[in-house]
C-alpha cells in the first residue's frame, strides 16, 4: 500500500494543516487500525521491543500516525533500553500536549498528540541531557519519514508547480 491510498483513507492524516482535530471515538474507530485506535484512543501500549522504530538510527522526523503532526526529530531520539522508541525533546513545545496518569498504581504523565489528542506514551525525568526527560513513545502511533524522502517529495512537488 502506498502511502498516498493510506492517506485518502484517512482524510484526517495531514502534515500540512496544524487545525486541532476533535472526533468521537465511533469516528476514530474506522478511520483507524485496531492496533493504532487500541493505543491512541483507548491508551493502549505496545509490546515491549515490539517496535521497528525502537533501534533506528535513521535521520528523517516522526510524525502522529493518526494525524501526520510533527512530534519528534531523529536527532533527539536516543538508547534507553526501556523497550519503546525515546526521545528527549518534542519538535516543538505544541507538538505534545500533557495528563496526569494515576492508572495501574502509578503517577506518571502522559503525553498525548498537540493535534489530535492522541495518546502517545509517558515521558519521565531519567532521560539524557539538555533535557533530562525522556519521552517513551508507543511506535505504533509513529509515522517516520526519511529526511532524504521528505526533501525528494518536496522537490517533486515543487517541480509538479513549475510544469502543470
Ligand atoms: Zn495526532
Amino acid at each position: 500500500m502506498s502511502k498516498d491510498q493510506s492517506e485518502s483513507e484517512k482524510p484526517v492524516y495531514s502534515a500540512t494543516n496544524a487545525e486541532k482535530i476533535a472526533l468521537s471515538n465511533e469516528e476514530w474507530k474506522k478511520r483507524l487500525s485496531p492496533e493504532v485506535y487500541h493505543i491512541a484512543r483507548e491508551k493502549g501500549t505496545e509490546r515491549p521491543w515490539s517496535s521497528k522504530y525502537e533501534h533506528s538510527n535513521e535521520i528523517g522526523t516522526y510524525y502522529c500516525a493518526v494525524c501526520g503532526n510533527a512530534l519528534f526529530e531523529s536527532d533527539t531520539k536516543f538508547e534507553s533500553g526501556c523497550g519503546w522508541p525515546s526521545f528527549y525533546k518534542p519538535v516543538s513545545k505544541n507538538s505534545v500536549v500533557y495528563a496526569h496518569d494515576k492508572t495501574h498504581g502509578m503517577n506518571r504523565t502522559e503525553v498525548m498528540c498537540g493535534k489530535c489528542g492522541s495518546h502517545l506514551g509517558h515521558v519521565f525525568d531519567d532521560g539524557p541531557p539538555p533535557t533530562g526527560l525522556r519521552y517513551c513513545i508507543n511506535g505504533v502511533v509513529l509515522d517516520f519519514e526519511k529526511a532524504k524522502e521528505a526533501e525528494e517529495k518536496y522537490e517533486a512537488e515543487q517541480e509538479k508547480k513549475e510544469k502543470p
